[in-house]
């Protein structure tokens, strides 16, 4: 491949809170990776959410969008915070977000949950049932009941739920992509028994799967089913595609197999390559500040966007297992242990397992 390949440009989103903190790890953990690998990373610094609207008044200012544009990935750190809480809705940090994924197009959201023996502890579902626990949860993200029409008369009251064949087919596509580079499995869950986008979502999945990616397995399950089995059973699950609802709730309920909300790293993809990569917490107002904040999710969202977006797949490999080497040996932080070390504490221990000298 031509040099220039391995000139990547990203455009990057500290934003508030701990954001702009665990923000500073992922750059001192791309420099190493990208010496190590030989790739280079320009990154533009943009604004969003409050650090926007204190510079420019508007949560989303153009040239954000415009920069991204131009990107191969974005990468966020958090938005929000109580300083902001009393704006009108319109100037609020979090529309800022909501803008920048519908204006980028987003519509496929994933959170991997990946447990790891050294934090069984901290789930509230039995040790022996997390062992191997390697799920990729796919949700559709721009569609279904939360952008349908919405009507109130009186006491009564309507979301309408809407799918086209074409916005499942797109999100299957990136499932079957994923699935893969897995374990070539899917459980497609929906309440097909009773609702009529899930008989859609069953035809359109069916029908992709099958034509363009005949070596992956596609199951279908129903969402009641597949919220008990996420705790009864949740090695069984390779990747799981679903609508935005229930996305919404599986993925949360996923969430509690890890741990702490400081571990988990989430992407949101659009057509082709880009996407955006963000740790699934918010900007935790109550610790900002302290250099406290758990960097993980963080550096697992670097890891993805190396992976999905940029390609550097050793890069990847090899941050990934920096990082559970660093769990196998106890590296925890604050919200997981009362001795747990700091954000910069952690960024030195993954950094000197990436360079060999751990
Ligand atoms: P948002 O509305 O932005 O999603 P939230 O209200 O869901 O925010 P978070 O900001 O995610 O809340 O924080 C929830 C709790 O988790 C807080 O007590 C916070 O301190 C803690 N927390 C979140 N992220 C981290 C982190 N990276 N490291 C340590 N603790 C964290
Ligand atoms: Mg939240």
């Amino acid at each position: 491949a031509p040099a220039d390949n391995h000139q990547h440009r990203i455009v990057a989103v500290p934003g508030d809170g701990v954001g702009p903190e665990v923000y500073a790890s992922a750059c001192t953990v791309l420099d190493v990776l990208s010496s190590r690998f030989g790739f280079g990373i320009d990154i533009d610094e943009q604004l969003i959410g409050g650090a926007a609207i204190d510079a420019t008044g508007n949560p989303l200012p153009d040239e954000t969008v415009a920069a991204c544009r131009d990107a191969k990935a974005v990468l966020l750190g958090a938005v929000g915070g109580p300083k902001w809480d009393a704006q009108p809705r319109e100037l609020r940090p979090e529309r800022g977000l909501l803008r920048i994924r519908s204006e980028l197009g987003l519509y496929c959201n994933l959170r991997p949950i990946v447990t790891h023996p050294t934090l069984h502890r901290f789930s509230p579902v039995r040790p022996e049932r997390l062992d191997g626990v390697n799920v990729m949860i796919v949700r559709e993200l721009t569609g279904g009941i939360y952008f349908g029409e919405k009507r109130r008369e009186g006491d009564v009251a309507e979301d309408v739920c809407r799918y086209t064949a074409d916005e499942i087919t797109r999100v299957t596509r990136q499932a079957g992509r994923l699935a893969m580079q897995r374990d070539r499995r899917i459980v497609q869950v929906d309440k097909s028994n009773v609702i009529e986008t899930s008989r859609l979502w069953r035809e359109v999945t069916e029908r992709v799967i099958g034509e363009e990616f005949p070596e992956v397995s596609l199951e279908h399950l129903y969402v009641d089913a597949a919220a008990m089995h996420l705790l009864s059973k949740p090695a069984s699950f390779d990747v799981m595609l679903t609508e935005n609802l229930f996305g919404d709730i599986l993925s949360d309920e996923a969430s509690m197999l890890c741990g702490s909300m400081g571990l988990l790293p989430s992407a949101s993809l659009a057509d082709g390559d880009f996407g955006l990569y963000e740790p699934v917490h918010g900007s935790a107002p109550d610790i900002a500040g302290q250099g406290i904040a758990n960097p993980y999710a963080m550096l697992l969202s670097i890891a993805m966007m190396l992976r999905l977006s940029l390609h550097e797949t050793e890069a990847a490999d090899a941050l990934d297992s920096a990082i559970t080497d660093c769990w196998s040996d106890g590296v925890l932080t604050l919200d997981l242990v009362p001795e747990g070390v700091g954000t910069e504490a952690v960024t030195e221990a993954v950094c000197r397992r990436l360079t060999g000298a751990a």
